[in-house]
């Protein structure tokens, strides 16, 4: 059995600490910095396995060097073509955009998949554990797909960004996504700007709890204007927008 904890870092990052509790054994994502997640780590007297890195970035990459240290025996997974980007990377995921794809990595006895999901980044990957006895999936979707909204396109374009997107969202419903910022009360605010009868949006924003992760691919089919764009050309507009809005 995996447990999933967010562990909040810096200013609005979430790293997770996943954990099985039968052995110790624990793995963590996108390790923002060192300390909490460290913290987290010994409150479960915890032995770190391995670090998924969702992108490059420093707020999702900064902590792994310091949790990693002298010990050889903690891999780093992230996506191929982010070699030399991502601290003491050790496995190199050479996953593409049309399809999951076995990573041969197994977590607590439920299989790792990655999906390369640019757009946000060139190099991000979506990192799926397999749910087991009807369970939903686990995908940890770093800054390309937040709650109610989706990540800035530094290195990758709108077509990018609507396949990452899609290809997230035709998971079945209950699907658990899991992102890398807590941003939802500001995204949904501009979600409203964008469809003002979305009733679903009006909804989710009156009973939003403070820590807003997981979201699930029904809601994000219901509420974000990004997912919800029924074109690349809508898409941009709609990303341009956020980029200038203040709600
Ligand atoms: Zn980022
Ligand atoms: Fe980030």
């Amino acid at each position: 059995m995996l447990t999933i904890e967010p562990v909040p870092c810096l200013r609005d990052n979430y790293a997770y600490l996943l954990r099985d509790p039968g052995t110790g054994d624990v793995w963590l994502v996108d390790p923002s910095e060192a300390d909490p997640p460290a913290r987290a780590i010994a409150a479960v007297s915890g032995r770190l396995r391995g670090i998924l890195a969702t992108h490059h970035h420093h707020d999702h990459v900064g902590g792994i060097d310091e949790l990693v240290g002298d010990g050889g025996d903690v891999w780093v997974a992230g996506h191929a073509s982010d070699r030399g980007r991502i601290p003491r990377q050790t496995e190199f995921v050479e996953a593409n955009t049309d399809a999951w794809q076995d990573t041969g990595l197994v977590l607590a006895g439920r299989r790792l998949l990655g999906l390369h999901i640019p757009g946000h980044t060139r190099g991000a990957i979506a990192w799926r554990l397999v749910g087991e006895g009807g369970e939903p999936d686990d995908v940890f979707t770093g800054d390309t797909l937040f709650a109610a909204g989706c990540g800035r396109l530094f290195e990758g374009t709108p077509a990018q960004m609507h396949m990452s997107l899609q290809q997230l969202t035709t998971l079945p419903p209950s699907t658990r996504l899991w992102f890398g910022h807590e941003y939802t009360a500001a995204n949904l605010r501009f979600a409203a700007a964008v469809e003002p009868d979305n009733r679903a949006v009006a909804e989710r924003a009156d009973a939003l709890p403070g820590r807003t992760t997981p979201t699930t691919v029904a809601d994000e089919r219901a509420t974000n204007p990004f997912v919800r764009a029924d074109s690349v050309e809508e898409l941009a507009t709609r990303r341009r927008a956020k980029d200038e809005f203040r709600g």
